[in-house]
């Protein structure tokens, strides 16, 4: 596993036990390059889920984007961050529970809009009015850098 703060390849696993969810494994790394510490998690995909924009180009769901979204919009509230990872692993599994392996972008919106709802309403309103703006968020870069509270006044 590539180290996120060098580039090193080289890292070690100095644990591993299963996360509170028993559906993942939780990997503490520690890379020697840099001393950097991380943690990863492993999990059982159970379909190989495709993205429909609403522009109909199609793209393989990518969980890391998802995630970064959310932990964007959970930034700075006051949220374990073991329950967002479960909350966006509940995400993934309803996704992958819809019977389809084809997935409008909208969708994917919506039930992510359901579960910061539930979770956190400050999370929730900065999700939502970007993800309004940004209808089937087909620009999802664009969406996130647009949700990023940068120096904006703290709700
Ligand atoms: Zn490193």
């Amino acid at each position: 596993m590539r180290c996120p703060f060098c580039g090193n390849i080289d890292t070690q696993v100095k644990d591993s036990r299963p996360a509170e969810d028993h559906v993942s494994i939780r990997r503490r790394r520690f890379c020697p390059a840099c001393g950097g510490r991380f943690t990863t998690y492993e999990r059982v995909q159970l379909r190989d889920l495709v993205v429909i924009k609403s522009s109909g180009k199609r793209e393989d769901f990518d969980r890391s984007k998802l995630e970064r979204a959310i932990r964007i919009a959970m930034q700075k509230r006051p949220i374990d961050p073991e329950r967002i990872d479960q909350m966006i692993s509940g995400i993934v599994r309803r996704l992958e529970s819809l019977g389809e392996t084809d997935i409008p972008s909208r969708t994917i919106g919506d039930i992510v809009m359901e579960s910061l709802a539930r979770i956190d309403t400050v999370a929730y309103v900065r999700f939502a009015s970007v993800y309004k703006n940004f209808q089937a968020a087909d620009d999802f870069d664009k969406f996130v850098s647009e949700l990023r509270p940068a120096g904006a006044p703290e709700e």
